[in-house]
């Protein structure tokens, strides 16, 4: 089936959001504990906040690890505020992805980002990326899925298909999340490419439906995959 579109997640897939935002925000939240209970290691909370995250995600983490030293809620809200904070600092995409994101759109190939998160913090991080010229709302080729209205991306990417007007057989899903965009493309029966990045990195598949089609290290390597 040939490939007509591609959908792209934006964190971890298409810039170092770990790297760039993520271990900044949790040493905010950490400063927030610390500076109100001097006792608390900022390097332990920050690992704290690593280590749950996965499976509770980054406000669940910040939430339990005020639980677990009984801090006072608005202490933790503090916190969460401060890991959230809108102004998102100097970003950068990963150096290959603007060329690439060019050369798969004279190839003719539609695409889109579909990205999970608080929306105006994701608008915000598609414009400070320069990538409003491949994406924009309006076009409908930027689909904001919010986790809290709902917590699985199917019908994010279902909306996607269906504004790029492209069955999923004929479309690719690209991202770094084995229980997230991967698992939700193959349920809906897309083509799915890991890229081996952030938090889930080293992860195994844990099911069938975590397990990627394709894996590859850039994006820049989907111009081979798809050759
Ligand atoms: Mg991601």
């Amino acid at each position: 089936m040939p490939v007509k579109g591609i959908l792209f997640d934006l964190d971890d897939t298409l810039f170092d959001c770990t790297g760039q935002l993520t271990g900044p925000a949790r040493l905010r939240a950490s400063t927030i504990f610390q500076n109100a209970h001097s006792h608390l290691n900022l390097d332990d909370l920050s690992q704290d906040q690593a280590r749950l995250a996965d499976t509770l995600g980054s406000g669940g983490a910040i939430e339990k690890i005020g639980r677990a030293h009984c801090l006072p809620n608005a202490l933790v809200q503090q916190a969460l505020e401060a890991y959230n904070r809108n102004e998102v600092e100097a970003i950068t995409p990963f150096p290959d992805v603007p060329e690439t994101l060019t050369k798969l759109s004279d190839q003719g190939l539609a695409l889109a980002l579909v990205t999970t998160g608080q929306p105006d913090r994701q608008r915000r991080k598609v414009h400070l990326l320069h990538l409003d010229s491949y994406f924009s709302e309006q076009q409908g080729t930027l689909i904001l899925h919010d986790e809290h209205q709902n917590p699985l991306k199917d019908d994010a990417l279902r909306q996607a298909a269906q504004n790029l007007d492209l069955p999923f057989q004929h479309l690719l899903a690209v991202g770094d999340k084995l229980d997230a965009e991967i698992a939700a493309a193959n349920r809906l029966g897309l083509t799915t490419v890991r890229i081996r990045h952030g938090r889930q990195k080293d992860r195994s598949p844990q099911t069938q439906e975590e397990r990627p089609d394709h894996e590859i290290d850039r994006i820049s390597d989907l111009l081979t995959l798809l050759i």
